[in-house]
């Protein structure tokens, strides 16, 4: 029998309950130290430690069966993935955040200014939505602080609790999608009873949980 991979976040806020989840249905496994594979000795599965970036195309190419990955992922690198199981953690709001003095009253002013972020490809979908002409500035980290230093009149970032918009003098101004960790699949998975006793043992921990 072919052995399934399913990929997860290595570290990072969504590792430890992709652990978690995994281990609550029973698999046994080493969680990662320094290998980037760890065999499930009761199970034909291998996990794969990646980071998340990573994991939507390492499933939609095959490299992985499934991993496990915000849906705020799935969105920004338009991979033709399955939406098998949401998994009720790691939730956020990607949000379009202004400075406290800014001028900027409704989503038209947003119209000609430049808009800080790390995900441009679901900025940009909202922007042609709403049809507004913006310009959008890619930066990899720390997007909040890009107001305040002149290289942006916005920010569209993950917000949770909004202390890190607070501290840089921002507030948020529209909620652009809410995400959580969800289960994908390989579009063309030759495994498909292995994948279903996963999937169930899955709702089934979910389920314990509700
Ligand atoms: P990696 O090193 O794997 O690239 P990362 O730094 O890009 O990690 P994390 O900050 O660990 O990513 O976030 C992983 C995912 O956790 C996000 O894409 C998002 O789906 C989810 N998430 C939930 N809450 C938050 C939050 N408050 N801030 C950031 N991400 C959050
Ligand atoms: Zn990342």
């Amino acid at each position: 029998m072919k052995t399934l991979k399913i990929a997860i976040q290595k570290s990072g806020r969504l590792n430890e309950k992709s652990v978690e989840l995994l281990k609550n249905c029973g698999l046994n496994f080493e969680n990662y130290k320094s290998s980037l594979i760890s065999p499930v000795s009761n199970f034909p599965l291998e996990i794969l430690f990646l980071r998340d970036d990573d994991i939507p195309e390492y499933v939609q190419d095959g490299i992985a069966d499934l991993g496990i990955v915000g849906e705020n992922m799935i969105e920004e690198t338009e991979v033709d993935v399955d939406y098998l199981q949401r998994l009720g953690f790691g939730k956020c709001t990607l949000k379009i955040a202004i400075p406290n003095n800014s001028p900027v009253e409704t989503l038209a002013d947003l119209g000609g200014k430049a808009i800080a972020t790390s995900y441009p490809a679901i900025l940009e979908k909202f922007l042609v939505k709403n049809n507004i002409k913006a310009d959008v500035r890619m930066i990899s980290g720390s997007v909040e602080i890009s107001p305040g230093l002149g290289l942006s009149d916005a920010i569209f970032d993950i917000v949770s609790t909004g202390g890190t918009l607070k501290s840089n003098g921002l507030k948020p101004f529209a909620d652009v999608m809410s995400s959580e960790a969800i289960l994908i699949g390989n579009k063309n998975i030759e495994n498909k009873d292995l994948i279903e006793e996963l999937i169930a043992r899955i709702q089934s921990v979910l389920r314990a949980k509700e």
